[in-house]
């Protein structure tokens, strides 16, 4: 819940109430397009009430009130959502079809068409060159200002209309007998803004033209000339003068560029910031490490690591063997063996006499994660204990009373282990496993789990969700990520399908075929919450009477005791049932290497994340493995998502995918930590300004790791509008 909308910076601007310089200088494209401003009776800030703006009026001010533009900052900061190309006027025998056209003629005849008030209103237009149909629906007022005889200027979108080519509502200026014509007018780009039925595009366009001759000179650029210069930036006027009064689309681009890079630069050096002072700030214990220390940690190990594990395994060492807290992201595909690295840092701290602790999103992963840590460490003297919301009572109490004693060595748990009475005796190292399914604010407390102010546990967060790698660095700015790549030996590919929901019968059938050569199955459903128990039972009735009758199947959903699904979980790890019919608790984490068949009823209701996790579940083994995904691909999107996970196997490419499919704003949203939406930038065409503005900020911090020079106020105060809270920048003071 973490999505924050970050303010505008003129806004932060227009609270800062800055004395106005009337005599505004002449603006570089605005002055032409715009009449001059009327010098102002009073002076005017970004905080001037819309109403008291010279040319305004009431009525319009009122108006704009209703979109919450109240006043100058605030209107400047509505950016246009596009930019219409207004072609050049032309004669009428030259216009293009579906083309905004502006032509010039004289009116040759009118008529009223229905009823009074509520008709139509037509005219027909010629020149030398052709004939033009204009119609106005509901403007029969325009029979008393349009008169055959008449030399008007017209512009609307050209259709075709039966024969002819027709304009319908056509904008309409009449041009005066005696006065000179004007000269045709050159192409323009018209901003288009986001605005209501009461007040329409048009009306924030005329209110714009008046306000930006003397706002657009009280834009402050927090920016200095020099470094804009440097990356061909221009000002912070100049950049909002662009988008609502460009010359051509080449400005369009470039005011948007910098207020785009604007955005990701405060982000990152917020980020930075943050990070510079955590570093300085914050100790963490630092580990030990031998070479006879890392011999007994891998001692333990029923494998050797992967290349991709060592790298990772390399980069922690490095990490938790200094008094500086870590703050580590590692990534690592479904399957790619992220378990056993955490492991390798937990035994780093439990080696140096301290606690560790891993954090699972849900109970049922806890509960394999202890499982299988636990069985890693079976014999050694490392205790290790489980504490999930379920565990309470007397038992509860023992944990919490041996933990502060320093009495458990790895405390697995879910975020029960967040709670104010979970005190650690001496906890130096954090892990949070699928960190994705966690918020921000639960990564911050887990840092927050140490006794002394300043003394803080090395904190790993791991996920396989698939954050494109470009954009790790935006949205986790704060994190060094490790990735790992590749995946244990000996894995066999996953053949993935996607079947027609009349083809279950088969898909069923062969199933039975994999549970009788000794292999076992997944069946899930989708957890709707009031159907979730009906389906799993009914899917299981049908499979116990047909094509699995006599096979053992067991099922897992989220109304289940715990005891229960365990018992069921172990059931299945055993080899004692044939098959799992679960819903999406099993999503992440489960891992039974026999299993070799996943099927996914209702496919289609689950995101492309969700279901490369799924599929993840199967080819674990030495066995090759099948994904089914039973599916009506009912819309266009998911459609694509059934097809990309059909077609790709690579959790990162996926996520790209997914991210063209959904836009980041959907991929990250609320559950994404840390995300950010932008209202310029958009990172999937920004990348190349985020790495710009990543590198920039980077630099910056190193120079002034707080920002306090005079020069860097406006920046410094921006910034801490803008990305405050979300940072956490409160505490960097
Ligand atoms: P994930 O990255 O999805 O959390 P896990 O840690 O659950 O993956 O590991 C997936 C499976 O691969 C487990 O059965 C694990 O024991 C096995 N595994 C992990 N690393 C290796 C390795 N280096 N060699 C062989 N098997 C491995
Ligand atoms: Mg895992």
């Amino acid at each position: 819940m973490t999505s924050v909308q970050p303010v505008p910076f003129i806004e932060h601007a227009c609270s800062e109430q800055q004395a106005c310089h009337t005599s505004a200088p002449p603006l570089l494209g605005a002055a032409r397009l715009y009449p001059a401003p009327i010098a102002a009776a009073a002076a005017i800030s970004l905080a001037t009430p819309l109403a008291d703006v010279p040319g305004l009026t009431p009525r319009t001010a009122a108006d704009l009130a209703t979109l919450g533009l109240t006043n100058v900052g605030r209107l400047l900061a509505h950016l246009p959502m596009r930019h219409e190309r207004h072609e050049a006027e032309a004669p009428i025998g030259s216009l293009q079809v579906g083309h905004i056209v502006s032509a010039r003629g004289q009116i040759t005849a009118t008529r009223l068409a229905g009823r009074r008030g509520k008709g139509r209103f037509e005219a027909v237009l010629m020149d030398d060159s052709g004939r033009l149909d204009l119609v106005w629906f509901n403007q029969a007022f325009m029979h008393k200002k349009v008169h055959p005889g008449m030399r008007v200027i017209v512009q609307g979108t050209l259709r075709t209309y039966g024969q002819g080519l027709q304009l319908a509502n056509p904008r309409l200026e009449v041009l005066k007998e005696d006065a000179a014509e004007p000269e045709s007018r050159d192409e323009r780009l018209r901003p288009v803004y986001p605005a209501s039925e009461q007040v329409p595009s048009r009306t924030i366009e005329w209110a714009m033209a008046r306000v930006l001759p003397v706002g657009l000179p009280l834009l402050e650029d927090h920016l200095p000339e020099a470094y804009r210069r440097d990356r061909a930036m221009p000002s912070l006027a100049d950049a909002y003068r662009m988008q609502h009064a460009p010359e051509s689309e080449d400005e369009v681009a470039a005011g948007r560029r910098r207020l785009a890079y604007d955005e990701l630069l405060m982000l990152q050096l917020g980020v930075q910031m943050r990070r510079a002072y955590l570093r300085s700030h914050l100790r963490a214990p630092a580990l030990k490490m031998s070479e006879r220390i890392d011999a007994h940690i891998r001692e333990r190990f029923p494998f050797p690591l992967t290349p991709g594990q060592e790298s990772v395994v390399a980069d922690l060492v490095r990490d938790l063997t200094q008094p500086v807290p870590t703050n580590r992201l590692i990534q690592g595909d479904v399957g790619a063996g992220k378990t056993i690295v955490a492991l390798y840092a937990m035994l780093m701290a439990v080696a140096s006499e301290h606690q560790a602790a891993l954090m699972a999103p849900t109970e049922l992963l806890a509960e394999q994660h202890f499982a299988s840590i636990s069985r890693v460490l079976a014999g050694s003297r490392v205790r290790i204990e489980l504490l999930t919301g379920a565990i309470k009572g007397d038992e509860r109490a023992s944990i919490l009373a041996r933990l502060g004693d320093g009495e458990i060595d790895i405390l697995v748990g879910t975020h029960a282990l967040l709670t104010e009475k979970v005190r650690f005796k001496s906890l130096a190292v954090a892990i949070v496993d699928e960190q994705h399914r966690f918020g921000v604010h639960q990564r911050a407390a887990l840092r927050v789990k140490a006794e002394d102010e300043r003394s803080t546990p090395h904190l790993l967060v791991m996920t396989a969700t698939p954050i494109p790698r470009t954009l790790t660095i935006s949205l986790l700015g704060d994190l060094d990520v490790s990735v790992i790549d590749g995946l244990p030996p000996g894995r066999q590919p996953i053949a993935t399908r996607v079947v027609p929901p009349d083809k279950r019968a088969e898909v069923f059938d062969f199933l039975r075929t994999r549970v009788e050569r000794g292999e076992q199955a997944y069946v899930v459903v989708p957890s709707i919450e009031s159907d979730e128990l009906e389906s799993v039972e009914n899917i299981r009735r049908e499979l116990e009477e047909g094509p699995l009758a006599g096979r053992r199947i067991s099922a897992v959903h989220g109304r289940l005791s715990p005891a229960t699904r365990a018992a069921a979980m172990e059931r299945f790890r055993g080899g004692s049932t044939d098959v799992l019919m679960a819903t999406t608790v099993i999503e992440v984490g489960v891992d039974v290497p026999n299993a070799t068949v996943m099927v996914i009823l209702n496919a289609d209701r689950f995101g492309l994340a969700q279901l490369h996790q799924l599929r993840g579940r199967v080819g674990r083994g030495d066995k090759p493995s099948v994904c089914v995904l039973v599916a009506e691909a009912t819309t266009d999107d998911a459609t694509l998502r059934l097809d990309a996970v059909r077609d790709t196997a690579d959790g990162f490419k996926l996520a790209e995918k997914d991210w063209e499919i959904r836009g980041p704003g959907e991929l990250f949203g609320t559950r994404q930590s840390g995300a950010a939406t932008f209202r310029v930038a958009d990172l999937s065409r920004d990348i190349d300004l985020l790495q710009m503005a990543r590198r920039d900020a980077t630099a910056w911090i190193e120079r002034s790791p707080t920002l306090h020079a005079p020069a860097e106020a406006l920046l410094r105060r921006r910034l801490f509008k803008a990305f405050g809270q979300t940072l956490g920048l409160v505490d960097v003071g």
